[in-house]
């Protein structure tokens, strides 16, 4: 890959007293370092999209996203990186002179911004639509939103590696589900993962992911939806003080969308004692910190 990582993947400890002494050890696996503009599971996700277009001489890839997506992010900066073209479809129809702080940066990355409405953006996957994109902007690789196709999912296999068998359970923030699948294929066959879902209703990501996931790690995996906040880029004061309180005590930075509510999630199942004392619970840092701008001043970090 002709971009070069801002850093390496680092496995970081929880302070104790954040989540009552009530198992053996609970750590962070940093991937939120690994590039500023590529954030987290976003550089695994994209990396063989992007690569496949390199090496097949296609100049110009195309992806979805809602206007604080990360994943549009991370494709304008990825996609500019390598000196390839890139169209990002926006759900909604945003007016040039109001961008959000996303949009405008996919825009300062040379990504070109083609809106639709919400109901057309609900058949992003169908095949009308999609040779229609591709009647407008001819020779172009199309990404599914999320990132959620077969280069996603084996560039996500690659977080495994950084995954210790000592490890018993693994947490991970669930969008498409495509690092997760990616994250149990590969682990340890005794290592399970908890997914958390940040969008009321999520649960039925359990059904979506199961065909990806191979046949003897069908029973290693539980997608959770409890820590939704009032739904999916929702959050209330609680969870504003608990972003707070975390950095303060562990010097890590959460994001609003995803990991904050994972977090949540995982000391209110340690706490209530959910795992054995003898537990050793590895949390996935998936980035995603462009997304809290939205937050204006309200953040310590
Ligand atoms: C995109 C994103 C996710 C969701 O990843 P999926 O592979 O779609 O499940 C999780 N966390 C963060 C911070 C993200 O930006």
């Amino acid at each position: 890959m002709v971009i070069i990582p801002d850093g390496q993947p680092y496995i970081q400890a929880i302070h104790p007293g954040w989540y009552g002494h009530k198992v053996a050890e609970l750590s962070m696996l940093r991937l939120d370092i690994v590039h500023h503009d590529i954030s987290g599971n976003k550089w695994y996700k994209l990396k063989h999209n992007i690569e496949h277009c390199i090496s097949n001489n296609i100049n110009r890839v195309l992806t979805f996203g809602g206007a604080y997506s990360n994943h549009l992010a991370a494709t304008a900066a990825m996609a500019n990186l390598a000196g390839l073209q890139s169209v990002g479809v926006v759900r909604g129809l945003f007016s040039e002179q109001r961008l959000t702080p996303t949009l405008q940066f996919c825009r300062d990355n040379g990504m070109a911004l083609h809106y639709i409405s919400y109901e057309d953006y609900s058949r992003k996957g169908d095949e009308d639509m999609l040779q229609n994109l591709g009647l407008i902007f001819p020779g172009t690789f199309i990404i599914p939103e999320g990132g959620a196709n077969d280069y996603g999912r084996l560039g996500a296999e690659e977080i495994a590696a950084y995954i210790p068998d000592y490890y018993t359970h693994i947490a991970v923030s669930v969008g498409t589900g495509t690092t997760l699948v990616g994250i149990v294929n590969r682990l340890h066959i005794q290592q399970s993962v908890r997914g958390f879902a940040p969008m009321k209703g999520g649960g039925y990501l359990n059904d979506e992911v199961c065909c990806y996931i191979h046949e003897e790690k069908q029973a290693n995996y539980k997608i959770y939806d409890n820590w939704h906040f009032g739904g999916f880029g929702k959050y209330n004061d609680a969870l504003i003080l608990f972003m707070n309180d975390f950095y303060k005590q562990n010097n890590i930075p959460l994001d609003v969308v995803y990991t904050a509510k994972m977090m949540s999630g995982i000391k209110e199942q340690v706490t209530a004692g959910v795992f054995d004392v003898a537990a050793r619970i590895l949390c996935i840092h998936t980035g995603g910190l462009q997304g809290n701008t939205s937050l204006a001043g309200r953040l310590i970090y």
